[in-house]
């Protein structure tokens, strides 16, 4: 299908996508690579190739794509720049265990991009990235503990998987897995975000014992919600009264809200960044970077290994994608199409009676169905996940990618006319749900 066909229901099923997941389940747990792909209703899809903001699964059917490998195709599938370095790249070797070009080129580069960027040290995924933090920071203060936010997520690792999708009445910490070391709630303090002076407060109790505070300072894993005003500059200051080291957790933010992420759009330096994401146009890359006498540490007693640290293929994508980062149009275009599609859907929704918070910050947009105005981690929790998990399987049906929890990722490569072929297909599926029977009562008729 190409922009400006019918957008009606036109795929039905999916049979090869199917008997692959089927296949898959002999191999592999749950027929997926990560846990969460496995909750993609109506059941995971298996892709054959993608192509700029496009996909095609094995059916042969063809999306758009807000998916976006959940975040790191930020510069379209395939680009041919980041194919051609990594092209290049492999003709020369895949990993040399030594230095390389690339590995300080590509670091210059973040630092004079990234806020505060002092020196960079490479990783592959974004909950290492978070972990090699954490261990700065407490060697840095010699403290124990630290703080994270309500419905924020640092990755999958025992001290960050607590109180990201469980949260409990009273905002005690809750574990997030079965298996993960119950010891790592004694070292946590959970507190609500955008509530600075219940940090302020904490950091000032002697004996408080805070190494860092973590932040996703756009919170886009729960709602996409942006800082309050105020919010980042007052953990700024919590944390340089304190002494305590201000992470911001940028994996989704980095590169993609900002040419110099969440740092530069809200003009709040934290003392160490991490990125991963967007920063390899869709290869395993990541870093953390800021302040030179916190990071140096790894010079001087502080561990941080990584067999595939600083994997020049991973390097290659990210000097391409870099580049193509670098375009003065590039952020108002991102700006620009994420607005034209807020706009769009809030006016289809509406249209059909439907409930929801639509909003964005940059290309990361949220949809929060049954909510008038989301404030809280906690009203997107509640939101009607139901609803909208039966609205995205109809999406799908009119060549629509969406993630379940209403998040949606546009790239470079996504134009006006995908947007207008978007909103065209949304309000098709709306009115197919409505035909059904299945939209919800509007909240204020409740
Ligand atoms: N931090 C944030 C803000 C994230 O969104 C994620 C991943 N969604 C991570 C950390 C963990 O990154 P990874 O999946 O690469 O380990």
């Amino acid at each position: 299908m190409t922009a400006g066909d019918s957008v009606a229901g036109r795929i039905a099923a999916w049979p090869g996508s199917h008997t692959a997941w089927h296949r898959a389940q002999a191999s592999l747990a749950g027929g997926v690579s990560t846990g969460l792909r496995a909750s993609m209703p109506p059941h995971p899809l298996f892709f054959h190739h993608g192509a700029g903001s496009r996909l095609w699964d094995v059916d042969g059917n063809d999306y758009l794509d807000y998916v976006l490998g959940w975040g790191p195709v930020i510069v379209g599938h395939s680009h041919p720049a980041v194919v051609a370095a990594v092209g290049e790249q492999l003709r020369r070797g895949q990993t040399f265990g030594s230095g390389h070009v690339l590995e300080y080129e590509v670091a210059e580069r973040l630092c004079a991009r990234i806020p505060g960027a002092g020196r960079v040290l490479w990783s592959n995924t974004g909950s290492e990235a978070v972990q090699v933090a954490l261990r700065l920071a407490r060697a840095h203060t010699g403290r124990r503990r630290y703080v994270k936010f309500e419905g924020h997520y640092h990755g999958w690792t025992d001290p960050m998987l607590v109180s990201y999708r469980n949260l409990a009445e009273d905002g005690r910490p809750v574990l997030g897995s079965a298996g993960q070391h119950p010891g790592v709630l004694a070292d946590v303090s959970v507190l609500p975000f955008n509530d600075s002076a219940a940090v302020a407060e904490l950091l000032s109790q002697p004996g408080s014992d805070i190494a860092a505070v973590l932040v996703e300072p756009v919170l886009c894993n729960t709602g996409v919600l942006p800082p309050a005003p105020g919010f980042l500059e007052e953990l700024r200051a919590a944390c340089d009264r304190s002494g305590a080291v201000l992470v911001f957790d940028e994996v989704i933010t980095g590169l993609r809200i900002a040419a110099g992420g969440a740092a530069e759009r809200y003009a709040v330096t934290p003392d160490l960044t991490v990125l991963a994401k967007a920063l390899a146009g869709g290869f395993s890359l990541s870093a953390v970077t800021g302040r030179t006498d916190i990071i140096e540490q790894v010079t001087s007693g502080v561990v941080h290994a990584g067999t595939y640290n600083g994997n020049p293929i991973a390097l290659a994508a990210a000097a391409a994608t870099l580049d193509l980062l670098s375009g003065p149009d590039v952020y108002p275009h991102l700006e620009a199409v994420s607005a034209q599609l807020a706009a769009g859907l809030r006016t289809t929704f509406a249209r059909h009676g439907v409930t929801a918070d639509v909003h964005h910050v940059g290309p990361v947009l949220q949809v929060s169905p049954g909510i008038t105005e989301v404030r809280t981690a906690r009203d997107v929790l509640a939101a009607d996940w139901a609803f909208y998990n039966e609205l995205i399987v109809e999406a799908l049906r009119r060549g629509l990618f969406l993630l379940p929890g209403g998040r949606w990722y546009l790239s470079t490569e996504h134009s006006a006319a995908d947007v207008a072929q978007t909103v065209a297909a949304m309000d098709d599926a709306l009115a197919e749900l409505g035909r059904a029977g299945r939209l919800p009562v509007p909240v204020a008729e409740i």
